[in-house]
């Protein structure tokens, strides 16, 4: 292991366990948005016991004896959600050379990488994701269903995670790992036990056998992507057979449905289907968006995925490049269609196509295309907390809820970017971070004392 990992994880495991149990923790800053309300409270005051929010609102008064933390002029928020990740994978590089690299890699040391991802994202204030796919080419490992665990565990930091394992798709498309590769180059075609699946009763298997090793949650590929090589980005690639049975089985298993789907035609017949949430939806057309409306269906935009990859647009084939083109084109309309009718939009960006820790740069991609900074925020708590079917424990600052609460510099109603500039962070009344990231701490430690480190 690197130094300055260890150095970092010196500072969570010393940091978080200094403060007796019964300890209250009041967090004070000039500003607050509880999760719920359209305008910010002044004076924000929070008190903390155990993993618990116990009193909240403006100027409350503080018990004797409790440890203040007063963060000065900034806002404190609910924890941010993402409700698109993917943290154990890294998509953000170039992307010939990421598929090669994947082909050496053991699962093994993408999982150790993917502690690595855990780590930046909480860091950057988001304490809760639905990680939405967990892929290896050629691979059974259940490396989320890992992650989620030793997280919980306490073994890593990094935020709480309900988890897809490998997604489900039809032969040839978007989740089919082999797409692209010759064939049986890795010595049979995929099957449900990959997440590849053909006929309803194939798809049932596959949602059991995910649920059976550990998904909190069902991801399936009902349309093209943009980042695999043979499929079109907007061909249908689940029948509607298929679709009612995914969600059928899903829902009887008390687990939520999220498709990637970026075809309209496919999309209203996921809305029919009664998919719980609608992932990218770069071409769905406002009829559509209707139909979501009136079904209470969420839109999760993930903008910062196209941003990303018009950015560095040289970094994909050229397949991939018209296909991104053509999505990023029909994604800014759709979006501001979604404001204007009035769809659920939740707070979601596909990290991993993009470096992860850079999440809250979805935000003011979302104010820049219609969405009042207000609704951006609950978008990423309130809202998420909602699709994800947490709202009881997170999501808003209220008494009773478990103390997952973040705080931005300055004012995010004026200044959206503010989100991205996250300098604390409490994860289930823990301090996970206070300042500067771990990371940065490790950065200007020209010389850390090793020593320290050996008992
Ligand atoms: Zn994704």
């Amino acid at each position: 292991m690197k130094i300055t990992s260890c150095v970092v994880l010196a500072f969570f495991f010393f940091g978080a366990s200094s403060y007796a149990a019964d300890e209250l923790i009041v967090l004070k800053a000039a500003r607050m948005f509880d999760g719920k309300s359209n305008s910010l409270v002044q004076n924000g005051v929070i008190i903390v016991k155990d993993d618990k929010i116990v009193d909240v609102g403006s100027n409350q008064q503080v018990p004797s004896g409790a440890r203040v933390v007063d963060l000065g002029d900034a806002t404190l928020c609910p924890g941010f959600m993402d409700a698109h990740t993917h943290l154990t994978e890294d998509f953000s590089g170039n992307y010939n050379e990421r598929r090669l690299r994947e082909l050496d890699l053991n699962v093994s040391e993408q999982a150790i990488q993917a502690t690595e991802f855990a780590r930046v994202t909480i860091e950057a204030g988001f304490t809760t994701v639905r990680d939405l796919g967990s892929r290896f080419v050629a691979s059974h490992e259940f490396v989320d269903v890992a992650l989620r665990n030793s997280i919980n565990k306490r073994v890593i930091v990094g935020p709480r995670m309900l988890v897809a394992t490998k997604g489900i798709g039809a032969t040839g498309g978007h989740f089919d790992s082999t797409n692209g590769f010759r064939d049986f180059l890795f010595g049979r075609e995929p099957d449900y036990t990959d997440g590849i699946a053909n006929g309803p009763d194939e798809i049932r298997k596959a949602v059991r056998f995910e649920v059976k090793n550990g998904a909190d949650v069902i991801k399936a590929a009902v349309s093209g992507g943009v980042l695999s090589l043979t499929d079109e980005v907007d061909t249908p690639q689940l029948t509607p057979a298929e679709m009612a049975a995914l969600v059928d089985e899903s829902h009887r298993l008390r687990k939520k449905v999220a498709v990637h789907c970026h075809g309209d035609q496919v999309a209203r017949e996921a809305i029919e289907a009664g998919v719980d949430s609608i992932e990218h939806g770069s071409f769905m057309k406002p009829d559509t968006l209707m139909m979501m409306k009136k079904k209470g269906v969420f839109l999760t935009p993930t903008l910062m995925a196209s941003e990303w990859i018009m950015g560095k647009i040289g970094n994909y084939p050229p397949a991939l490049q018209a296909k991104a083109k053509a999505a990023t084109a029909a994604r800014s309309d759709m979006f501001r269609n979604a404001v204007k009718i009035g769809v659920k939009i939740s707070f979601g960006t596909d990290a991993a196509v993009f470096p992860h820790g850079q999440n809250a740069k979805e935000f003011k991609l979302m104010v820049d295309l219609g969405m009042t900074p207000i609704e951006a925020l609950k978008s990423a708590t309130a809202n998420d907390a909602e699709l994800l079917g947490i709202a009881q424990k997170v999501g808003t600052l209220e008494n009773g809820k478990l103390a997952d609460v973040i705080a931005v510099p300055g004012d995010p109603t004026t200044d959206i970017t503010a989100t991205e500039r996250v300098s604390f962070v409490m994860k289930e009344g823990r301090i996970i971070r206070q300042g500067p990231s771990g990371a940065e701490k490790a950065e200007k430690t020209a010389s850390p004392d090793v020593s320290a480190l050996a008992d």
